[in-house]
């Protein structure tokens, strides 16, 4: 078959694991081609995900703090939100970054074909009437929201991308799923002043991270959303001119939208690998190992289709492995944690060992604990629902976990995920001196009480 374009690599997604590794790969001097379906680059992540509800997120956060003022004798008043001029922001943050990927695939002279990408054989992909011709390929194909079988067609039931679109603010609101992008969307649409309720089958919120740290985040939602219903599945749902009608455990309840939040499926099967030979799970992963390769050697897997954690930061950094495998240096995937955060209000974020993946695995460890009641900083601004912990070994104190749940949590880990890498002990943190006084200090009282050293200084 002849190809209309030839290159060395060509990445089929341009989500973050694809445009890092099309970037990568043209900065170690390869021809590349960048195939994606999408009107802009960037995939889910810049488009219909971690960015533009970090967007959002942020006027949720000025909002509630704004109400919040009030305790500490500052009244703003009822805000008064344009909805639309909200979306037109969160587009505009949108729109620079994906907009900034095309310019720097320029540069690169990374060939950006659009269109639905199949393989037609082991060396070929066909879009459209286009073949792109390749010596090796990085799948980026990236994941799309599960959905629930039984949910009848009607627009006022939403998935993550819909929720994102802010069409209007619903009065009632049902979330069906209570991991990380339902509460996000929640903590949005809380702030925007509808009445959320969240119902999640399993026996606790973010399932994943350690009860003791949701549990803080659930003490504050509790008292803003309407309702939060654990161990309860959505039975039915039923389209009525005048709401939803919802049944779960012993309710039956009418909403103005729903919000389904159930999980991603990775796009594994819709990107012909057969013709190729590439395996895919049932699933619809593609699973590829240390040096990304799958089954089919010059073929790699990275990002959501790779596997979990679905995250951009694990997707970008497995598509740099890549490129840099094709390219001939000698590296391979050498983790040894990867940090997950749920920026809801406030934050939890944890990375390595968590004590439930401890006791799960019969692992020994210590906790060394700080809660931020006892921070300076975080009662100086009023929000001294947090806690900050390390989990270690017990006898050297290496740090091999660490879980944090307060304002700002996400930025507060990276220290820690740091220490794990480099293999750190909990001493060399808490020799650390952090500035005074701020929520990072509850990093080094942590690791102080993990050494049973810690002094009661504020
Ligand atoms: P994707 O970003 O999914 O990109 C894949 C691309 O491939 C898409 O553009 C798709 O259209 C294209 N494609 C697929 N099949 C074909 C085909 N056959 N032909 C052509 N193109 C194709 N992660 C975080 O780390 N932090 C966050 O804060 C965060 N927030 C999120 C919020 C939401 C609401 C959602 C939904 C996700 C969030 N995520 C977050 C997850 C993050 O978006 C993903 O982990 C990340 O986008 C994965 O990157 P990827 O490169 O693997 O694939």
């Amino acid at each position: 078959e002849d190809a209309d374009v030839k290159v060395q690599v060509v990445v089929l997604g341009a989500g973050p694991g694809g445009y890092t590794a099309a970037f990568r790969a043209a900065d170690l001097g390869l021809s590349v081609a960048m195939i994606d379906r999408g009107e802009r680059l960037g995939g889910v992540c810049l488009n219909v995900g971690c960015i533009p509800s970090k967007a959002l997120l942020h006027v949720a956060k000025v909002l509630s703090e704004a109400e919040e003022m009030s305790e500490m004798g500052v009244s703003f008043g009822k805000p008064t939100i344009d909805i639309d001029h909200v979306r037109g922001w969160k587009e505009d943050v949108v729109g620079r970054l994906t907009g900034g990927l095309e310019s720097l695939a320029k540069q690169r002279k990374v060939t950006v074909v659009r269109g639905t990408g199949e393989f037609t054989s082991p060396n070929s992909i066909k879009v459209g009437d286009t073949v792109v011709g390749f010596e090796h390929c990085i799948i980026a194909s990236g994941s799309e929201a599960a959905t629930l079988p039984f949910l009848p067609e009607d627009d006022r039931i939403i998935d993550s991308t819909g929720a994102l679109e802010v069409q209007d603010i619903p009065e009632r609101l049902l979330v069906i799923g209570g991991g990380i992008i339902g509460l996000e969307m929640a903590t949005v649409y809380d702030a925007l002043g509808s009445k959320v309720t969240v119902v999640e089958l399993l026996d606790q919120l973010i399932p994943g991270a350690d009860k003791d740290l949701v549990r803080v985040l659930e003490k504050r939602i509790k008292g803003r959303y309407e309702a939060i219903h654990l161990k309860t599945g959505v039975e039915s749902v039923e389209a009525t001119p005048d709401g939803l009608k919802v049944k779960f455990g012993e309710n039956v309840e009418t909403f103005d939208k729903i919000l389904v939040a159930v999980g991603r499926r990775p796009n594994g099967k819709v990107i012909g690998a057969e013709a190729a030979g590439v395996a895919v799970s049932d699933r619809g992963f593609i699973e590829s190992d240390l040096q990304m390769r799958t089954n089919v050697p010059h073929i790699f897997s990275i990002g959501d289709v790779r596997g979990e954690p679905m995250l951009a930061h694990k997707a970008t950094h497995e598509g740099v492995l890549a490129a840099e495998v094709i390219a001939g240096h000698d590296v391979s995937w050498d983790v040894r944690s990867i940090p997950s955060v749920a920026y809801t209000d406030p934050e939890v974020a944890w990375t390595g060992l968590t004590e439930t993946q401890a006791k799960a695995e019969g692992i020994e460890y210590e906790v060394g604990a700080f809660p931020w009641a006892a921070s300076g900083r975080a009662l100086s601004i009023g929000r001294s629902d947090g806690l900050t912990k390390l989990i270690v070994e017990p006898e050297t104190h290496r740090v091999l976990g660490a879980g944090i749940v307060g304002v700002n949590a996400g930025e507060l880990l990276a220290e820690t995920v740091l220490a794990i890498e480099a293999g750190l002990d909990a001493e060399d943190i808490g020799l650390t001196i952090h500035p005074h006084p701020t929520l990072s200090e509850t990093v080094g009282f942590s690791a102080e009480a993990a050494e049973g050293t810690i002094t009661d200084i504020m």
